[in-house]
């Protein structure tokens, strides 16, 4: 069949500059839209064109038609997901059709008198990679639409996305209930990832373009412009590869990947296509990059969505390059809230850190190297919030309330107040703890309880002296590894090694060997599947099945130690075998380093972690062969009590001030001290007030904790009388009960503590 004279010839410029032409005219809003659709009908030779715009409730309502009966006008609305409209709303990419009436989605609605046609083209409305609404054109003959002609109709459907957004192609009453920009203040519930509170306004990852930018006569400009951005996109890939400057941890293989996606025809074509259609530069690559999303975004398979991300990072590249500000981090308000679907290892430290208040993830967990990195710059952030992107625009106002694991969009203003005053507590307690730092952390009664921190990153190491801790007595070394995008080799670690214990000066550091398995997962180290991951092949499992990992890791501790401390400890020991096998591997690398005449470290300190409760009734064995012992409540507890620690339905079920938990922590505090053994505990549990006045009360003086939990901890220390706290704690361990919480609050109560 010959094709009409359509848009595939002509290309949408003329067009583009008619539907502006009729957006600049005087005249109600519903006039405006119906010549919009007059004049795309008669440009793509169709017989009719109409626009379905979101409604508030998620129907489609026909706004504007030319062809169809006007009576069904606002009339005609589809349930989401319903007929070929809703089809093409949820999988946010077109259908085109030579004979709709026989595709099984079809919804035939008798009012809009559609019987006669047959080609039917739908393109989504989109907007940030959101469907917004969708534009259809249909033609009576059972036609073939071309390739051009249904990425004519999509360039189309986004400048019209951008004119409904702006209210340009509506009324004001009409804009409010249509769902281009969500307005409602909405709750979104989600789970803590770095604890906090935040109130500012959205910054998107993925900002839109502004619409005031969409369109331009100037095609040779745009063109030349377009062209210069992706060169200097190109040129600054390739210094990262040969520096391997800018992007943190990124391998080799990701910026190669950029650089050939970079140079990739395709991307290269999509985006001047758009430009010579008579989109700006910026609007190009926001085209290009919506049309990926819909496409990829929905998208479940791992590789499909790495490689989403990969051209996400190359686009806001491209944009930024465009406006000229490609270097420097991207401009934020004061107080910005980031908005992110998830964001890679490098993205959260190209943001100005002070101002950044909050991130909101829609997906994330845990153990995300985003959440690592917010946790160590102490950053409130709420991932896995269901459609959040979708529900947020760029600087609406945005409440993170980590504390809770919530989001509250466009919050009420009693709920900004409430939170405000909240803050505000924070902020003064903050100031109080500051003031805190120099204060020797002694009971009342005169005793010295040592606060050491927990850290991971390089960036923990900026707030060790901001804390007044003693030391670093937990040193994730896995989270290097998890920021990486390939495995840190042995000179990164080395490097990494020397800065944490320069920066610590002459405070102690613990390094603990790498704990990964469970659900610390690499992604570029396969795992195989377990059933039960947290009691699988991890931690110091994994470093004695397969020394080489272990070996090199032990290897740069102490080539970074040199003539300085050094403080190793194992995780997840379960057997005293393990941690023998452990410490010679240690010893053998000592060996190692000496024989080649480099100089071993001046004091060696070879530690096990008590997580395994088997440990527990073989204390006398494991105490012989350590140097010192490190308590880690967060596995001990999950193993002592059956419950995964990272399954919020069980993890809460069991309490660690419980008689069997403060009995099994008591053993070990008293087996330490009849056998001299120095022992922390570096669980969650010793950075939280209550919890800590228990560990005095048990015994213990060496607690390490996350870095917010010093000054409350410390304050807690300086109201406390050691000997008081561990009389009541011996009579509570005698308790009956499933929890003694309320005994230990009522006795720190009692012996007027500050909690
Ligand atoms: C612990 O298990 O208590 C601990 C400190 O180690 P991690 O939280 O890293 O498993
Ligand atoms: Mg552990």
């Amino acid at each position: 069949m010959a094709l009409p004279p359509g848009l595939a010839v002509r290309g949408p410029r003329s067009l583009l500059r008619q539907i502006r032409e009729a957006m600049a005219g005087a005249g109600p809003a519903q006039s405006k839209l119906n010549s919009v659709v007059r004049i795309i009908a008669r440009s793509m030779v169709s017989e009719v064109c109409s626009i379905y715009l979101r409604r508030a409730s998620g129907e489609m309502e026909l706004f504007a038609t030319q062809g169809l009966d006007p009576s069904a006008v606002h009339v005609t609305r589809m349930k989401p997901g319903e007929g070929l409209v809703g089809e093409i709303m949820r999988q946010g990419s077109p259908i085109a059709l030579s004979d709709a009436p026989a595709h099984p989605a079809f919804s035939y609605r008798p009012e809009t008198g559609e019987d006669p046609y047959h080609a039917f083209l739908g393109v989504p409305l989109l907007r940030g990679g959101r469907s917004v609404g969708v534009l259809v054109v249909q033609n009576r003959t059972e036609r073939v639409y071309t390739e051009d002609e249904i990425e004519d109709l999509q360039i189309i459907a986004m400048v019209l996305a951008e004119l409904v957004a702006q209210g340009e192609l509506l009324g004001e009453t009409e804009l409010k209930d249509v769902e281009i920009a969500p307005h409602k203040p909405e709750r979104l519930r989600g789970v803590r990832l770095a604890e906090g509170i935040a109130f500012g306004q959205a910054v998107l990852h993925e900002a839109p373009v502004a619409p005031e930018q969409l369109l331009s006569d100037d095609i040779a400009g745009e063109e030349e412009r377009l062209r210069t951005a992706i060169k200097a996109l190109q040129a600054q890939i390739d210094q990262m590869i040969e520096g391997q400057r800018g992007i943190i941890g990124a391998s080799y293989e990701v910026l190669e990947a950029y650089s050939m996606l970079a140079q990739s025809q395709s991307w290269n074509h999509s985006l001047e296509e758009a430009v010579h259609s008579g989109l700006t530069a910026e609007a190009a690559v926001e085209r290009v990059r919506s049309e990926h999303r819909a496409r990829l975004g929905q998208a479940r398979d791992p590789y499909m969505r790495e490689r989403l991300h990969d051209l996400e990072v190359l686009n806001d590249r491209l944009l930024r390059h465009l406006s000229g500000n490609a270097h420097g981090p991207r401009n934020l308000p004061d107080d910005a809230i980031l908005i992110a679907r998830n964001l890679g290892p490098a993205d959260l430290l190209e943001y100005d850190r002070t101002k950044l208040k909050g991130i909101l993830f829609e997906e994330g967990s845990a153990a995300s190297h985003a959440a690592i990195v917010a946790r160590a710059l102490d950053i409130p952030c709420v991932g896995r919030l269901q459609g959040l992107r979708d529900r947020v625009s760029e600087g609406d106002p945005v409440i993170v309330d980590a504390d809770n694991g919530e989001a509250f969009l466009r919050p009420r203003p009693d709920v900004v107040e409430a939170i405000n005053a909240r803050i505000q507590v924070r902020a003064q307690q903050r100031a109080e703890f500051a003031r805190l730092r120099e204060t020797r952390a002694d009971t009342r009664d005169g005793a010295h309880i040592t606060l050491l921190m927990n850290a991971g990153l390089e960036i923990d190491l900026d707030i060790l002296a901001a804390t007044g801790a003693e030391g670093i007595g937990l040193f994730r070394t896995e989270f290097q590894f998890m920021v990486a995008e390939e495995l840190p080799r042995i000179t990164a670690q080395t490097q990494l090694y020397a800065r944490v214990l320069d920066a610590a000066g002459d405070l102690p550091v613990t390094f603990r060997t790498l704990d990964l398995g469970g659900d610390k997962v690499l992604p570029y180290l396969q795992a195989d599947f377990e059933d039960n991951p947290a009691m699988g092949w991890r931690a110091v499992r994994m470093g004695l099945d397969r020394p080489a990992l272990l070996k090199i890791q032990l290897r740069a501790l102490i080539s970074a130690a040199r003539g300085r401390e050094l403080r190793v400890m194992f995780p997840l020991i379960a057997s005293v075998d393990e941690f023998r096998a452990a410490r010679s591997m240690v010893d053998e690398e000592i060996a190692w380093a000496q024989r080649r005449g480099r100089p071993a470290p001046r004091l060696l300190h070879v530690g096990a972690m008590i997580e395994a409760p088997s440990l527990l009734w073989h204390l006398d064995a494991l105490l012989a062969m350590t140097d010192f012992v490190s308590v880690g409540t967060n596995d001990l507890m999950q193993y002592m009590f059956a419950a995964d620690r990272g399954n919020p339905r069980v993890s809460d079920r069991y309490d660690p001030l419980s008689p069997p938990a403060l009995r099994a922590l008591k053993t070990i505090c008293d087996a330490c001290s009849d056998t001299g053994t120095p022992v922390s505990v570096c669980g969650e549990m010793a950075g939280r007030p209550l919890e800590a006045f228990a560990l005095l009360g048990l015994g213990f003086n060496r607690l390490s904790m996350p870095p917010a939990g010093i000054g409350p901890v410390k304050r807690m220390v300086l109201s406390c009388d050691r000997e008081a706290a561990r009389r009541g704690m011996a009579s509570i361990l005698k308790g009956l009960a499933g929890t003694v919480r309320n005994e230990v609050e009522t006795l720190a109560r009692k012996l007027n503590v500050t909690l």
